[in-house]
């Protein structure tokens, strides 16, 4: 097992716990500060109660004057009214201030993944560190979300030792009279100093022997983790609709169940928790009961011996050991407190681990001209790039100019590096050797933002929302209706478009509005088509948005774009030759490098080429 790595030292846990309660409550000081609050009045809030009732018993039990009784029962009540108002206002504002507050905190980690470079959004050890990160705070509870228990739990328990304490002190000051015999023991300092120390250490073991038991979890987030993904993932198939067939088909369901009850093993009765339950953590827990109720008998004799002695009267007795169970709850939460914050620390630790990794890519200032005449030429000068981690070349001395107003097509191969030759192009990722300049600029003097502005690409797992039609193809909220309409119907979608009653407004999918439409693939990509030409950008690709399509309906969509395109340069990419003919130049790509340049005429002409090897080998498939 090993816990041992996972429990960090104290100071480290207590400067990530400080860490991530300063990043919490500098993006959301309301919410903290209501929950402080509130927190304190909660604590506080027994003690009147606490207080007055031992005056009221100490009353009845002593001179009963029945004007000071009405005295102290109207007060109570006052007082009871009053704190009952004060906590209700501040409950609603703290409620307000934390409306959402799961996702205020998810959005800590939503942002960083938006701002990250998009090199490490395409690591899967980023993904595996985020997944691990989600998979404790969803299972466990662990990480940023735990601060804010953590915070509520130290506060509340602070402030009841607080007001526990300042009720109590005069149980130790008070003394019992000298006619109390052998009992004026019971005002001798040491003996005092003695009950206390004894006190202080009973309080503890409890909330150790807790702790001891809930570090158990902890530990064995790892396996909880992989058990709750494979429920998560095995246990949900059947919920898929586009899995139903398949399941049903190779009944499915069995193989499922067999990953599912590696949870079970988990969690089960007979499983590996239950086994910690009914040892470590049953016996911990057990032992740490015991001592509560040892601490509870301990305070009961001291507080009872000096009543019997004199020093109080029986009022005092109920304030006395109300108090300082109040006090031993306070501690043993604080220490608990502590204690799971330190537990805590070793997964705020991941979650710092992926909110500090570094935006590497250089950012330039540089801004992209802004040409009528589009007037942009793009060259990519012996180009190499290996992907994160991968020893071979995606790409290999790419050299490519981009002449304004092309039909650029790039052919090859699956694998053959289309899609990376893209990537590079709209700088998401950067060379590895070589440069790709802009107007004889490098890229990366450029503002990132800007530079991506030229482009409007549609990839291959291009993705719509289930918001409006127009939103989508405006990819903003304020869409202009009349562009949006006109890219729909240039890109082949008019005929449908007619049909919908609420137009451009109307919602795709029923995943946002129950009334939005469904639309087929062919239609997603008029309306992908629809948002390329709605951008304007003066650079448009498309990456095999059509791979869906057979060879023909592909051709076609290539060739209708390649009409509406105008003058911007268009670059189209596919793995069907067939469907990009039509291009003034075709970049063969082979094993990351392009291997053949040329119109459709030139390069099947040569008969050694690979274009030639590609187009019959393609051709005899359409014959
Ligand atoms: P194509 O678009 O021609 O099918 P790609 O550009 O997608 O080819 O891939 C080129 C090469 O790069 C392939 O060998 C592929 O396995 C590899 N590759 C693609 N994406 C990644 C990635 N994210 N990480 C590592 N290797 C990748």
């Amino acid at each position: 097992m090993n816990n041992e790595k996972k429990l960090l030292s104290w100071k480290e846990a207590y400067k990530l716990n400080i860490r991530a309660f300063l990043l919490i409550y500098k993006r959301y000081p309301k919410m903290i500060i209501s929950r402080v609050i509130l927190a304190i009045v909660i604590a506080l809030t027994p003690y009147v109660g606490i207080y007055f009732s031992a005056r009221i018993i100490g009353e009845l039990a002593g001179a009963r004057d029945i004007t000071r009784i009405k005295e102290l029962v109207l007060a109570t009540l006052i007082s009871a009214a009053i704190i009952s108002l004060v906590r209700w206002i501040i409950q609603r504002w703290r409620n307000t201030e934390c409306a959402g507050m799961y996702y205020k905190i998810e959005m800590i980690l939503n942002e960083k993944l938006l701002d990250m470079d998009y090199i490490d959004i395409d690591d899967t050890k980023m993904h595996d560190l985020l997944s691990i990160i989600r998979q404790n705070s969803n299972s466990g509870g662990w990480g940023l979300y735990r601060i804010i228990g953590s915070l509520d739990g130290i506060i509340d328990a602070f402030f009841t030792i607080l007001g526990g304490i300042v009720l109590t002190v005069s149980l130790f000051t008070t003394k019992v009279p000298e006619s109390a015999g052998k009992y004026t023991i019971l005002n001798n300092p040491i003996f005092i100093l003695l009950v206390a120390v004894v006190m202080i250490i009973i309080i503890n073991i409890s909330p150790i022997l807790t702790n001891k038991a809930g570090s158990y979890y902890a530990y064995n987030s790892d396996s909880h983790n992989l058990a709750n993904r494979l429920f998560g993932f095995f246990g949900f198939l059947g919920h898929k609709k586009e899995l139903a067939a398949d399941i049903r088909m190779y009944e499915q369901d069995l193989i499922c169940n067999k990953y599912i009850d590696m949870r079970s093993g988990m969690f089960l009765s007979a499983g590996f928790m239950a086994k910690l339950a009914k040892g470590p953590i049953g016996l911990y827990n057990a032992a740490a009961s015991a001592v509560s109720v040892i601490f509870t008998g301990f305070v009961y004799v001291f507080v009872c011996l000096k009543a019997w002695a004199g020093a109080f009267d029986i009022g005092m007795v109920t304030q006395y050991v109300s108090s300082i169970t109040k006090v031993a709850q306070g501690v043993t939460s604080i220490v608990w407190r502590i204690g799971d914050a330190r537990n805590n620390a070793s997964f705020l630790k991941q979650v710092f681990e992926f909110l500090d990794i570094p935006n590497t890519m250089y950012q330039g200032s540089l801004t992209v001209e802004k040409r009528c005449d589009r007037d942009y030429e793009i060259e990519f000068r012996d180009v190499s790039f290996k992907y994160p981690r991968s020893e071979s070349y995606a790409l290999k001395d790419v050299s490519m100019k981009f002449k304004i107003g092309e039909r650029l097509a790039v052919v090859g191969p699956n694998g053959s590096g289309k899609t990376t030759f893209i990537k590079l192009l709209c700088r998401l990722y950067d060379p590895t050797e070589g440069e790709i300049l802009l107007n004889g600029i490098d890229i990366r003097k450029y503002n990132y933002l800007d530079y991506m502005s030229i482009f409007s690409v549609v990839f291959q797992d291009y993705k719509l929302f289930a918001f409006k039609l127009g939103e989508n193809v405006g990819a903003k909220v304020d869409y202009d209706k009349e562009i949006a309409k006109e890219c729909l119907i240039k890109a082949g979608f008019g005929d449908r478009l007619a049909e919908m009653e609420n137009g451009t407004e109307t919602y795709l999918y029923k995943g946002y509005n129950k009334d939005g439409v469904d639309i087929s693939g062919g239609e997603a990509q008029k309306i992908a088509l629809a948002r390329t030409l709605y951008k304007d950008a003066p650079f448009i690709v498309l990456d095999e948005p059509t791979a869906a399509l057979d060879p023909v309906a592909e051709a076609e969509v290539y060739s209708k774009f390649d009409e509406i395109a105008g003058d911007k340069t268009a670059v189209y990419i596919s793995h069907r030759l067939s469907s990009c003919r039509f291009c003034d130049t075709i970049a063969v790509f082979d094993n990351g490098r392009v291997v053949q340049k040329g119109t459709h005429e030139e390069l099947v002409a040569k008969e050694n080429g690979k274009y030639h090897e590609l187009w019959f080998a393609q051709a005899k498939y359409y014959a």
